[in-house]
Parts: C-alpha cells; structure tokens; sequence
C-alpha cells in the first residue's frame, strides 16, 4: 500500500485565521447592527500602480501578436527583470549579479522550496513568534527546531549566544508579526555567527519596502559576509500590491558554498527541474515595478499604508500601550493592556469596539500577551477603530 510523508501527520492545524473568522461570524450574527472593522489581515488592499498595469496590458498585446508571442520563458525570469532587479539593489549599495536572481512566483513558494537543496539533518533555529510557513515547512521534512525567544527584552529580535547551535536560520526583518526591524550591527551578529559555525541564514525581506529609516539595512546583502553565508527572499506582494499577481524573486549568491557545492548551482538545478518560470505578462508588470515611476507610484500606496500605521501608533502613544513596529513595518506589535492574555483582548475588542485584530499568541508561545494590528486598511477605517479604542481604553 501506498505510505504517505508521516511528517504531515505532526503538523499542527492553523486555527488562527479560522478560529477569528468563527469567532467573528458568531459575534456579527448575534449583534447584526455592529459594524465591524478589520485591521488583522495582512493583504494589501490598494490597487496596482497605473504603471504596472500600462506594463501587463502592454505584454498582454505582445502575447496576440505571432512576432512577439512568448511561450516557455527561462525558468529562473526573464532578463529584463533580473536586470531591473540588479539595479534596484544597487540604489542599496548592493552589488549583485543576474544570475545570483531567481524569479519565483512570490516568496511563500520559495521559502518552502528552498527546503529540497537542504539536507534533511540541518538543525533548525526559528525565531518565536514568527511567520509560520518557516515552522511548517521544516516539520513536513522532519527536521529538527529550535525556537529562538523573541520577546520585550530583546526588543523582538533575538541574536546568537553562546549556546546558539544551528545549521538553517530564519530572520525576518521586517518581522512579521511585530514588526520590529535588525539594525546593521545586528545583522552583523548573525552574519558573523553563520560564517564562523557554517549555518546558512535564510532572510525574508518580504517587508523591505516599508523601512523608512535609511540607517536601517533592507537587504541583507548589506552586511560584509553575508553573501558567504546568506540566502534572500524578497516579493512583490507587500512592496507592489502583487499579493494576487503573484510575483517574488530568491537571491542565492555564488560564494555561498556549503558542503563543497555551491547552493546557487543546486537552486537553479532545482528551479530549471521544478518550476516553468513566471509568467511573461506578470513579469513585465514586475520590471515597471523598478522603473523610476514604477518606484514612485509604488511609494505612493506604502506612504497610505505608513500614514494609516502613524493613525494606529498616534492612538497608542495616547494610551501609553507598548508597541513596536509601525515605524518601518506595515505590522504593530503591541502588548494587550491590564495583563490581558491575546484571546481574551480579541474577544474584548470584538465586543466592545467592533474592531478585529490578530492574537499574537497565534504566531508563537512568545506572542501571548500580544496583539497584531496592520495598517493595510482604508484611513477611514484605521481612524474609525482607533477613535474606538481609545473610547474604550481611555478609563481603564
Ligand atoms: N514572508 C512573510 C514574512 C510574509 O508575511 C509573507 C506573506 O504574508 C510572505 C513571505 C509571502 O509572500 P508572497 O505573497 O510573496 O508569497
């Protein structure tokens, strides 16, 4: 008889989204007046840039027309996007090749892929609480995790000590969920720990388009050693609304060598294998990205999102509730007032000013006591529910 990957059998079922969205339906179906407002999700709700979608529509002509059809395209993107890309990073002070791009269909994909080049011994360390698709994926392939605590002490991002052991490191900066963000000295740490051990740090950068303090590095790539030692994620999803266009890219640089093979030889022996490249359309949607309009337009809708976030942050300074994120991130993190647990404050939210949010306890045991609230919504919205809270929070 067939067997199955017994591996899926110890992945624990997500209950969060579904859990809120239960919860949610319950309260709307008895109070049916209530309006409510979500600032929990974690999609991006304004339109693509004008210059995108002149660029799809553009490429979507050049695919009826037999002289510039395109079929199959090269698995690992188009050069023109990599290109583009190669100069985006350069505005960062970041040197790269076109080869050392992978083009994917966003960074979730990616982040699981990258799993088949790595063996199955690798010892794991994930920060808690953290984006979950880097815990699950490693628990369908069996290996072994440590959490690494991030917490108020740390300021929400951990750093190696010296009992740190570890073959594959997760960092996501900007974080998801708390929205804090690594300084360059931070980073260093991590980089200089992976160098002298021979781990591999896995960075997502799926936030980097949200850092607005210069001093702050966007890349990893940023860090002296990290192309030695480092392997980056980064999407179109948050920096450019593609969350439904689907389009991100991998950085696997040639100097990371582990094991005598070079891992980006083993990505694209993967990818060419694997996977048939990213559409054309959505492809040439992504090089206007980087276009200087492109960035431009791009910067607009990020501006909206950072203003709603100032809406949220302004309303917690009042309050004096502890928060981090807001400032570089579209998340803020915040911790539940008068010791209340993550649940217990969704519920008291919910109930008392119709506004849904994201309990932190659900992204990780560190998360209990927090609270996630992101700033992808309308201003109106953001203004609303914040006038709501504070309403609610001011006497207590
Ligand atoms: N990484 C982080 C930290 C995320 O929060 C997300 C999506 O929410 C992703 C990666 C996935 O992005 P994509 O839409 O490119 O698959």
């Amino acid at each position: 008889m067939t067997s199955i990957n017994k591996n899926y059998l110890n992945l624990k079922q997500n209950y969060l989204f579904y859990e809120i969205g239960q919860r949610v339906k319950n309260f709307s179906e008895k109070n049916p007046d209530k309006k409510i407002i979500r600032l929990g999700i974690g999609d991006v709700t304004l339109p693509l840039a004008p210059v995108v979608v002149e660029a799809m529509k553009k490429a979507a002509g050049d695919m009826a027309d037999a002289a510039t059809f395109k079929g199959y395209g090269p698995e690992q993107g188009y050069e023109f996007l990599k290109d583009a890309i190669v100069g985006y990073y350069a505005g960062c002070g970041v040197a790269l090749e076109a080869d050392e791009i992978f083009v994917s269909d966003g960074a979730k994909s990616d982040i699981g892929n990258i799993l088949d080049i790595f063996g199955e011994d690798n010892k794991v360390l994930i920060p808690d609480p953290v984006y979950p698709v880097y815990m699950d994926t490693n628990i369908m392939d069996g290996r072994d995790i440590t959490l690494i605590d991030s917490n108020m002490e740390n300021g929400f991002l951990p750093l190696p000590g010296k009992d740190t052991r570890a073959d594959l490191i997760y960092l996501c900066s900007p974080n998801n969920p708390t929205g804090a963000v690594y300084s360059a000295e931070q980073l260093k740490q991590w980089v200089d720990f992976a160098n002298s051990s021979g781990a591999v740090i896995l960075f997502d950068a799926a936030y980097e388009a949200f850092i607005s303090d210069k001093s702050l590095p966007r890349s990893i790539f940023e860090i002296d050693g990290a192309r030695s030692c480092a392997v980056e994620f980064c999407s179109l999803s948050k920096t450019a609304g593609f969350t439904g266009t689907r389009c991100g890219y991998t950085i696997v640089p040639k100097e990371l060598v582990r094991d005598g093979a070079e891992l980006n030889k083993l990505w694209l022996r993967r990818q060419t294998t694997k996977f048939n490249g990213v559409s054309y359309i959505v492809q040439r949607g992504a090089q206007a990205v980087f276009t200087d309009e492109g960035i431009r337009q791009t910067r607009e809708n990020i501006d909206y999102y950072r203003k709603n976030a100032k809406v949220i942050t302004d309303a917690l300074d009042r309050l004096g509730i502890w928060y981090c994120g807001g400032l570089n991130s579209p998340y803020i993190w915040l911790r539940c007032p008068n010791g209340m647990k993550s649940w217990e404050f969704f519920d008291f939210l919910l109930r008392e000013a119709n506004v849904v949010g994201t309990p932190g306890e659900g992204f990780g045991k560190c998360g209990e006591g927090f609270f996630r609230l992101t700033s992808f919504s309308d201003r109106a919205s953001a203004e609303e529910a914040m006038a709501r809270i504070e309403a609610i929070l001011k006497n207590n």
